[in-house]
This record gives C-alpha cells, sequence and structure tokens, in this order.
C-alpha cells in the first residue's frame, strides 16, 4: 500500500479534527505531501470521519491524477495542491469549519494580533476572497494569499492552515481557533488592544525554538 503511515495519520487527525470540534459533519479535509515520492495522501470526499479508514484515503500525484485508491479525493484538492506548488516548505494542510474561525470569515475580517498565540500563523492570520468552494478559483485565492502565513482565512467558509507535518497543520488549526474565539469575546465587551509588530516578530523569533526545538 503507498503511503502507509500517511494514510494511517489522516484517519487519526480526521478524527482528532472532529473531537477538537474543529469541524462538524464531513466538513473539513486533511492531506500530506511525500515529496520525495511526488505523492498526496488527501481525505475522501463526503466520508464520515469515524467510518474512515487508511483504505478510504486516496492517493494522488501532484497533479491530482489518482494513483491508488477507490474513493474520490477531496472536493478541495485543487486548494491542498495549489498550496504545496507554492510554497516549497509545506507538506500537510488541514481545513477546518471551526466555528469562531468562520465567524471572523463571515465578517470578512482578518485575525489580527489579538494574541500572542496568532504566531502560529504569522504577524496575523489573512483572508482569502469569497469563492466556491472546491473550484479553481478558490485554489488561486488561496494560493495568492497564504504568502508567508500558516493560516487562511476562507470568506464565508472556514480555516485553512498549512505545516511541514501534519501534527504541526493541526496544531495550527487548533491555536487559531482559540484565538478567534478570544478576539470574538473581546470584541464583545470592548476593544481589543493588538500587540504590536515588532512585538509580534519577537514573538515569532522565540516560537522557533520553543518546546524541545532547537
Ligand atoms: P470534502 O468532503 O469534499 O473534503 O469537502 C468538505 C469541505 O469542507 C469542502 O470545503
Ligand atoms: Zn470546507
Amino acid at each position: 500500500m503507498l503511503l502507509q503511515n500517511e494514510r494511517s495519520e489522516i484517519v487519526r487527525f480526521g478524527r482528532k479534527m472532529l473531537a477538537a470540534r474543529l469541524t462538524s459533519g464531513t466538513g473539513g479535509n486533511l492531506s500530506i505531501f511525500d515529496r520525495n515520492e511526488g505523492l498526496v495522501a488527501i481525505s475522501p470526499s463526503g466520508i464520515e470521519y469515524e467510518d474512515m479508514t487508511p483504505d478510504d484515503v486516496p492517493v494522488v500525484d501532484g497533479a491530482g491524477k489518482l494513483v491508488e485508491g477507490t474513493r474520490k479525493p477531496s472536493s478541495e484538492l485543487g486548494f491542498h495542491l495549489a498550496l504545496y506548488r507554492q510554497r516549497p516548505d509545506i507538506r500537510a494542510v488541514v481545513h477546518t469549519h471551526s466555528v469562531y474561525a468562520t465567524t471572523m470569515a463571515c465578517l470578512h475580517w482578518e485575525i489580527p494580533a489579538v494574541h500572542y498565540l496568532v504566531a502560529f500563523s504569522g504577524q496575523k492570520v489573512p483572508l482569502a476572497p469569497y469563492a466556491t468552494f472546491g473550484s479553481e478559483e478558490l485554489a488561486a485565492r488561496v494560493a495568492e494569499t497564504i504568502g508567508g502565513y500558516n493560516a487562511v482565512l476562507l470568506a464565508n467558509h472556514g480555516l485553512v492552515t498549512v505545516g511541514p507535518n501534519l501534527a504541526t497543520a493541526f496544531a495550527v488549526a487548533e491555536e487559531i481557533e482559540l484565538v478567534a474565539q478570544i478576539y470574538y469575546q473581546a470584541k464583545c465587551i470592548g476593544t481589543p488592544v493588538i500587540v504590536p509588530e515588532g512585538e509580534m516578530d519577537r514573538v515569532i523569533g522565540k516560537f522557533a525554538t520553543y518546546g524541545q526545538k532547537g
């Protein structure tokens, strides 16, 4: 079986995404890009995360052609591939419909540095203009918005996060959802104070060695 570990990871993190309430139903999707093999394991379209097995996870090449598996790949294969083409450091993509991040996306707001944890994305979380789910236009909008950030809000839709591996892309989705919730709550009772750009640069620098890294 091609990309056996990666396909198991897609199943495992799909269930985690649901358990962490980052999505509901069959919403959202995940993928891993093995750059050595030039192959992508991506969640299948419209299959319940609880029911999904590694066999259900299709493997496609960099052009999106099915290489192994019987299921139809996620309808958002387009933006997953566009992100892998756009940034050579990206090896995993997570897409969620998490409630607070999506609330910001429905207001067409970006998420500013309201809390230092926005550093999981960068100085902010930018917003990609609205385009129909699963469309080539959405893929183009996401790819042109990502820049050096690790997260992008999709107008009237949800959140996309990226990372060097699936665990990191997943952590970005979790932390950005927390920041979105804090932003929402702070806005409800007052005017949030934004962390200055210079301080965010310091935080982003410290993140490079945070935990057991470096
Ligand atoms: P898929 O089930 O096709 O991945 O679609 C879910 C989704 O979130 C579309 O944006
Ligand atoms: Zn979606």
